[in-house]
């Protein structure tokens, strides 16, 4: 932890019961029975463990038993250890947040949590990725700044064959409203299951490979962002269900066709005002705001091994699929690793935003929101300024460099990265690493369709 950051406060008997938060009534029509307490490992997978609703005042208070090895878990359920984290011995804490609880339109009697870890003495854990985000956007708030940050979710819907072999739900066009026609019910009990979750939705469109569809979802802190993001796949994935459809977010279902990125648009903020916006930089980026994509710029290479982890991660990352594989921004460049969209004059100081491009779903989220405030307020601290800007096709502009082209150049950078070995912390740093060549041995020994097969299953 930086000597600066705020503490995080321990939590025991005297925090509880908070049942009185929750934004569920139990008592509603269709009452809720069993609630899933939520987090995602370090493969990206989102794991749950459940309990009776009529427990969850008790385990909001001491949480429900938790082994540490799940930090090291890999995508196939295979386990690895690292130095400091593995083995079977040990247990934790997994406390929900009722903040966070929100009701399973889809999964009637079911609501879901965002869980957060301790120590069996209420101290939080410093391998819990949910704390990490946390400890981040407070770092920021000590220096006066607020994020706003939003994933979009970008999805493949279709039917597996008897074969396994996986049958996407339409092909042509692009964006097309036929596609529309197709699932329009699945879609309008989308949107209304989202509405009754409190997700503020954006836009629900079709995309542009076969079977692709996205929500986009309004912009809020960190934290939310990423408690949001996770809610909103498992709720495309319990709406399709019931349309008999199988959903994958995995960044390349078929290998060949664009994949599905994960996109994270983010604006730093100071005083009400966004640093985005208005200033002298280029673009009209204020020069903090400027500092803070330079330092996320900086740091791309090792965010890749957080943002887009895996094998399946690099089948996506090519040029020409508006990946963003250049190291570069570039306003609205779709092709740029990092976009600035400004919005409409006359919104923009409000709209305006940064887009990173290249991240996918097999991250977890909240590595990402928290690795990039630490890679922006490093740049802020190091008052960086951004390079010349990328106007078109980053290929034809000639030696604009690439983004790492493996899993294994992307963890080197990471492990060379001082900013986000201090930012995530020795526990932390410790089992990401451990996961990621972990998983780098195993996609060894498979190949593109393979991996691609996988991911498309596991994500
Ligand atoms: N599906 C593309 C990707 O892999 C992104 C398309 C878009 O710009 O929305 O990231
Ligand atoms: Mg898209």
């Amino acid at each position: 932890m930086h000597a600066s950051d705020p503490a995080e406060p321990t939590r025991g008997p005297a925090s509880g019961p908070l049942g009185a938060s929750a934004t569920v009534d139990a008592d509603a029509p269709d009452p809720i029975d069993v609630v899933a307490l939520g987090w995602v490992d370090n493969a990206g997978i989102t794991r749950v463990k459940t309990i009776p609703y009529a427990r969850l005042d008790a385990v909001a208070t001491h949480g429900v038993g938790f082994s540490p090895v799940f930090d090291v878990f890999l995508a196939d359920d295979s386990i690895t250890a690292g130095t400091l984290v593995g083995g079977p011995a040990g247990d934790l804490r997994l406390i929900p947040d009722l903040a966070a609880l929100r009701p399973l339109a889809a999964q009637p009697g079911w609501a879901w949590a965002p869980g957060d870890r301790y120590t069996q003495d209420g101290v939080p854990y410093a391998g819990c990725q949910r704390t990490f985000a946390r400890r981040m956007a407070a770092r920021a708030g000590l220096r006066g700044l607020s994020l706003r940050m939003g994933f979009e979710v970008e999805w493949v819907t279709g039917t597996e064959d008897s074969a396994g072999r996986f049958v996407p739900a339409f092909h042509k066009a692009a964006y097309g409203m036929s596609r529309v026609v197709r699932v329009s019910g699945q879609l309008r009990e989308l949107t209304r299951a989202l509405a009754a979750q409190d997700v503020s939705v954006l836009q629900v469109h079709p995309e542009y490979a076969a079977g692709q569809l996205e929500v986009s979802v309004a912009p809020e802190d960190p934290v939310g962002a990423a408690d949001t993001t996770v809610l909103v796949r498992e709720t495309i994935r319990a709406v399709a269900a019931r349309h008999g459809h199988a959903v994958t977010f995995a960044p390349c279902v078929l290998p060949g066709e664009v994949g599905n990125g994960a996109h994270l648009h983010f604006s730093p903020w100071r005083d009400g005002m966004n640093l985005c916006h208005g200033g002298e930089g280029p673009r009209g980026l204020t020069r903090e705001g400027e500092a803070f994509l330079a330092g996320v710029l900086r740091e791309l290479p090792a965010l890749l091994a957080i943002g887009a982890p895996g094998a399946a991660s690099h089948l996506r990352l090519v040029p020409a699929q508006w990946a963003g594989v250049y190291r570069c921004w570039g306003l609205e460049n779709r092709e740029a690793a990092l976009r600035l969209v400004t919005g409409m004059a006359g919104e923009r100081q409000h709209t305006a935003n940064a887009e990173l491009k290249c991240f996918d779903a097999t991250a977890n989220p909240y590595l990402v929101v928290g690795t990039v405030i630490a890679a922006g307020l490093a740049g802020i601290e190091d008052g960086l300024r951004l390079p010349v800007e990328v106007p078109g096709d980053p290929s034809a502009a000639g030696g604009v460099p690439r983004l790492p082209e493996s899993p294994a150049a992307a963890l080197a950078a990471l492990e060379a990265s001082a900013v986000l070995r201090e930012a995530l912390g020795e526990t932390l740093f410790d089992a990401i690493t451990a996961v990621r060549r972990a998983e780098i041995v195993r996609a060894a020994g498979m190949t593109p369709s393979e991996i691609a097969g996988e991911a498309r299953r596991l994500y």
